[in-house]
């Protein structure tokens, strides 16, 4: 896998193709800051969103939205990326508390985590997105002076390709250990380079890691093409998700990784909803049906 990396086909940056989803999720998280029952916390995520013009309409409150919480965009399926911010600050935070000391944000796209969450300052972010996306990020965040928490490295490199040099050489230590985050990430990747990236973690995790990822579980995604979420993302803002998608045959990375001896547990988005009182519940023709959260950890010997 590595060393055939494809061309890109899409827009390098977050103007469109898949950078573009970036972008939505930071609307997303804009929203989700502005509500009274928030469920989690990101003052940068509207600038991303007003510095680029492929989103310079898109709201970032919930009063912006001439349907509100009925709208199944920017309602329904931003909460869904509200509370999949929280349960993830919640892992990352328990995780750095414990032992690891290097976080990895896979496809970090406008993840501030290194800028919002208190984690122990001896914590470096590893950010991995493309090239394009990571400047946009930087752009932004320099003209906001913010300044990270702790030590944060972006690591521009495309993860169809062996990014596993990439950070290494940006200095991240595969013999201490670490917490990896694949946040709305992997359907987008081809399976190789998903069971590449799977395989590749495994080998830079010493005991006491953890890692947590997004899963789809649909074996057709395409059952739910005329899902109130999918249908109102391209209606609404032109993104066709199920275009970006990846459709080829996916790995079973959950239980790849119970089989190297991780200590793994999957759940549904739902259970988090219950947990915390708010967020998506199932509902018919649900594009969120196959959704998958995994939790896992390396144990130490
Ligand atoms: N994890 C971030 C979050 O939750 O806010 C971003 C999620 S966004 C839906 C998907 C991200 O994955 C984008 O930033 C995109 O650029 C990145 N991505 C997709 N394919 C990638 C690839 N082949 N190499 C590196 N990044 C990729």
């Amino acid at each position: 896998m590595p060393g055939t990396a494809p061309q890109q086909t899409d827009t390098e940056g977050v103007d469109g193709g898949v950078g573009l989803t970036a972008l939505l999720v930071a609307a997303a998280r804009a929203i989700e800051t502005h509500r009274h029952d928030s469920l989690a916390q990101d003052v940068y995520a509207e600038h991303f969103v007003h510095a680029a013009p492929a989103c310079a309409h898109w709201p970032v409150r919930i009063e912006q939205v001439p349907d509100g919480d009925d709208n199944p965009l920017w309602g329904r399926f931003a909460r869904y990326f509200g509370l999949r911010t929280r349960v993830l600050d919640d892992f990352l935070v328990q995780a750095a508390g414990t032992k690891a000391r290097q976080v990895v944000l896979l496809g970090a796209g406008l993840d501030t985590r290194a800028f919002r969450l208190d984690l122990p300052s001896d914590v470096v972010v590893f950010e991995i997105d493309r090239a394009g996306v990571l400047a946009f990020k930087q752009q932004v965040l320099t003209g906001l002076s913010a300044a990270p928490k702790v030590e944060r490295v972006p690591v521009p490199v495309d993860l169809r390709a062996d990014w596993v040099i990439a950070l290494t050489n940006a200095g991240f230590d595969p013999a201490a250990p670490s917490v990896w985050l694949a946040e709305g990430l992997l359907f987008y990747l081809p399976g190789p380079a998903e069971t590449y990236l799977i395989d590749a973690v495994d080998r830079l995790s010493t005991a006491g890691s953890a890692l947590a990822f997004e899963a789809k579980l649909e074996k057709d995604l395409l059952a739910y093409r005329d899902s109130a979420i999918y249908t109102a993302t391209r209606e609404q803002i032109g993104i066709d998700l199920l275009h970006l998608f990846d459709t080829g045959p996916r790995p079973d990375s959950a239980g790849d990784l119970t089989a190297k001896g991780w200590s793994t547990s999957m759940h549904t988005p739902f259970d988090f909803s219950r947990r915390h009182r708010r967020g998506p519940l199932p509902e018919p023709n649900d594009a969120l049906e196959g959704n998958r959260w995994v939790f896992a950890h390396k144990p130490r010997s």
